[in-house]
């Protein structure tokens, strides 16, 4: 496959162009080195790096801002990063809706929300994400009454393989509307979005200490307990933290700050203590309970802006696993887990983190027809240092599994294409959207072609 040289380029490409630039995820756990990195600010720019590519045959990959734990965002053939496309085209106050220009930040969409009295109505646990990237993977926060963020988006517009701008909602391509909004990055370049939001709120939240015995025994009432309502269950011990906030008038309360121990404790001491326990991990449950015991035993609360209040730190590198059961099966899937724990030899890093989210009706959503738990494992990197994570992985997926799991789209699994095929229903008619689309697979990269097709194409722009 030949490459493509910069001076091959027009000088508007030209100046955009970055040749074998080193792309990595946020957690330093997947990285590759593309042939042209590309950074447009337009559409029509775009449109003539697609035709670049259908000439001389070569993948694309847009990429946000790289937070997807895998290698969903990597591609050796061509990358687009639209950061520069982070503008806003409308603003409905009536209709509560926004248009953006989809590589706009998180970050960046609150705070325009806010000048204007809006607010996205559920978030997940950061905001440094693009919108296009958040929709594309189905990122989702916990309330039992709320869909994904994919599920907030009223239209979009995407760049095709043949260089086309197609607009797509439930009323116009709706198929395409179907798969786009957890797309994958597999159907073309998404470059607007209008979104559903809400009028600005503000958030109570409030966290307490549980015995997590007490917690599965009361599940239903625990999902319903409050809007959004997440768990972290530190394994190892049958202690757990429930974070629950809802919507309120009340006017705003800081969360009492102290440096020493937020910080000092819970990051650099915790960061140190990870690292020495590479070497003798039976230290870990204990620094599990030390860790309760200093820091997230104590309650919580705090009343904000809505978009403050969903945000938590997550602290520092990490290997994270996360897959999406059928609510009604996670208590038992939970015990599964717990007893896995406690019986084999491994030690495990806290927190198992438990999210709730409603169904919605986006083809490869993980929340497709099915009122979801997700349920997070994690293994930190302390200093950016490996660990052994590959064995609580195996058991974690294989009890996932076995309870009607299927995995986030933007963390590393081990689930084949043709398992996914088995738990989507419609599967087959996001890969028929896709096929149409991209006959050619000039949107597919490895991961793809490992998790989504079940017939390898033959000769494509992806074999590169
Ligand atoms: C610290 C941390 C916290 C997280 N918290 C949560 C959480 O609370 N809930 C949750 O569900 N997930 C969470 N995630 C996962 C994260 O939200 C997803 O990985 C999200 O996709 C990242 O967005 P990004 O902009 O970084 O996209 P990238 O990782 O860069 O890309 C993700 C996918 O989006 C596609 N894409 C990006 N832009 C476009 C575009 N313009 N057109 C078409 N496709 C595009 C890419 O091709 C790729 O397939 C977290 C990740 C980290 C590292």
């Amino acid at each position: 496959m030949t490459r493509v040289r910069l001076n091959q380029l027009d000088s508007e490409l030209q100046a955009i162009a970055t040749e074998d630039y080193t792309f990595h995820n946020w957690a330093k756990t997947f990285q590759c080195t593309c042939e042209i990195m590309f950074q447009p600010s337009t559409e029509s720019q775009i449109i003539k790096i697609v035709q670049l590519a259908k000439k001389y045959n070569k993948p694309i990959k847009v990429f946000g801002s790289g937070h997807s734990p895998s290698d969903l965002a990597c591609s050796r053939g061509f990358m687009i990063n639209i950061d520069h496309m982070n503008g806003i085209l409308g603003i409905n106050k009536q209709d509560l809706t926004i248009t953006v220009e989809a590589g706009i930040s998180l970050h960046k969409l609150h705070a325009i929300l806010q000048e204007n009295g809006l607010a996205m109505s559920n978030l997940g646990s950061i905001s440094d994400q693009s919108i296009a990237g958040v929709i594309s993977t189905a990122t989702h926060g916990t309330g039992a009454e709320f869909g994904c963020l994919s599920s907030m988006v009223l239209d979009l517009t995407l760049i095709t393989a043949n260089g086309e701008l197609i607009n797509c909602s439930s009323n116009e391509n709706s198929d395409l509307f179907s798969a786009a909004r957890c797309s994958l990055g597999a159907l073309g370049i998404i470059t607007r979005i209008t979104l559903q939001v809400e009028l600005a709120f503000r958030l109570e939240a409030i966290q307490k200490p549980y015995k997590f015995d007490t917690i599965l025994s009361e599940w239903d009432n625990v999902i319903h307990s409050a809007e959004h309502v997440r768990v972290w269950w530190m394994p190892h011990t049958n202690d757990c933290v429930v974070w629950r906030a809802n919507r309120t008038k009340k006017s705003m309360k800081q969360a009492e700050s102290n440096w020493l121990i937020e910080r000092g404790v819970g990051v650099h001491l915790y960061q140190f203590m990870l690292n020495i326990a590479r070497y003798r991990p039976s230290v870990i449950p204990s620094i599990t309970r030390f860790m309760f015991e200093t820091i997230h035993k104590r309650p919580l609360h705090v009343i904000d802006d809505s978009y403050k209040v969903f945000m938590f730190d997550c602290l520092f590198p990490q290997y994270v696993n996360e897959w999406a059961i059928p609510w009604e099966n996670s208590p038992q899937a939970l015990k599964e887990l717990d007893v896995f724990i406690n019986t084999s030899e491994l030690k495990v890093h806290f927190p198992v983190e438990i999210r709730f989210v409603d169904e919605d009706n986006i083809w490869l959503s993980p929340s497709y027809k099915t009122k979801t738990c997700y349920i997070g494992v994690i293994m930190y990197r302390p200093y950016g240092n490996p660990v052994p994570y590959k064995k609580y992985w195996k058991a974690y997926e294989d009890i996932m599994r076995k309870h009607g799991g299927r995995p986030h789209w933007a963390k590393a699994h081990g689930q084949s294409a043709e398992q996914l095929n088995a738990s989507y229903p419609k599967f087959r008619d996001f890969l028929n959207v896709r096929e149409n689309i991209d006959p050619k697979g000039m949107f597919l990269n490895n991961y793809l072609k490992r998790h989504i097709l079940l017939e390898k194409p033959l000769q494509s722009a992806a074999m590169l």
